[in-house]
Formats: C-alpha cells, sequence, structure tokens
C-alpha cells in the first residue's frame, strides 16, 4: 500500500491532516479544507455572530491553523489521541481553545481595519489641503 494518505486527525474536536497538521492543506496528496467544518463544531458563526456582522470577517477564509505548531503530540506513539506538549493534557483546553484563537484573528483584523480607515480619512483630508 504505497498510497496512505489522506489521513486525518482529531485534537480537541477538530480536524487536521495528519501529514502536516494543517487545517488547510494545500499539498497534492491532502488538499483538504477543514475550516468550514471546524468552525461548525465550535459553532464559530453564532459566537462571533456580531463580530462578523460588523467587520465582514469570514471565518471560512480565515488562518489556516496548524496544530503541530500550537504543540500537539500523540499521548503514546502512534496514538490517535493528543495532548498539548506545555501541559501533557490530552485536548488541552487553554492551548486548544479554537474559539479563543480564531477570536484573536477577528480582533487583530478589525484593528488592521479601523487603522486603514483612519489612514484612508487622514489621507482623504491631506488631498484636499
Ligand atoms: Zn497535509
Ligand atoms: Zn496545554
Amino acid at each position: 500500500m504505497a498510497f496512505q494518505y489522506p489521513e486525518n486527525i482529531v485534537v480537541a474536536g477538530w480536524m487536521f491532516c495528519k501529514k502536516h497538521g494543517r487545517e488547510y492543506c494545500y499539498d497534492f496528496k491532502c488538499t483538504c479544507d477543514h475550516r468550514m467544518c471546524n468552525n461548525t463544531v465550535a459553532d464559530l458563526d453564532n459566537v462571533f455572530q456580531e463580530e462578523i456582522e460588523e467587520s465582514g470577517f469570514s471565518l471560512d477564509d480565515r488562518t489556516s491553523l496548524n496544530v503541530y505548531e500550537l504543540g500537539a503530540t500523540g499521548v503514546a506513539p502512534g496514538s490517535e489521541q493528543y495532548m498539548c506538549s506545555e501541559h501533557r493534557k490530552k485536548d488541552c483546553p487553554v492551548c486548544f481553545d479554537w474559539a479563543a484563537i480564531v477570536g484573536r484573528e477577528i480582533a487583530e483584523e478589525e484593528q488592521r481595519e479601523k487603522w486603514l480607515e483612519k489612514r484612508q480619512k487622514y489621507l482623504e483630508r491631506v488631498d484636499k489641503d
């Protein structure tokens, strides 16, 4: 059996490709996008309803998380269960607090947009003078 992946792992309810730990993986053998499903699992549409309406942030296009970069590691060699490397806790609610991680991205995006708006207004003002 030469072709083994795509294989996925589930960490704290969210799915990632096993080989790279990505939600959205562009590797030609993975080519998966778990973001939409993961959003649904965490009910992010409802959690961030207000923020999304205000900023137009697209949950389906958010930055793909990499669960290995966040410290996920098998609880035992070959295990299908994952813990964080910081607390060595399975499905750690601190390290794998998906809503909090996405919330930070939305907040950063809002800040950036506010700043761009401010700069735009400034430029318009300067233009008139
Ligand atoms: Zn992958
Ligand atoms: Zn942890």
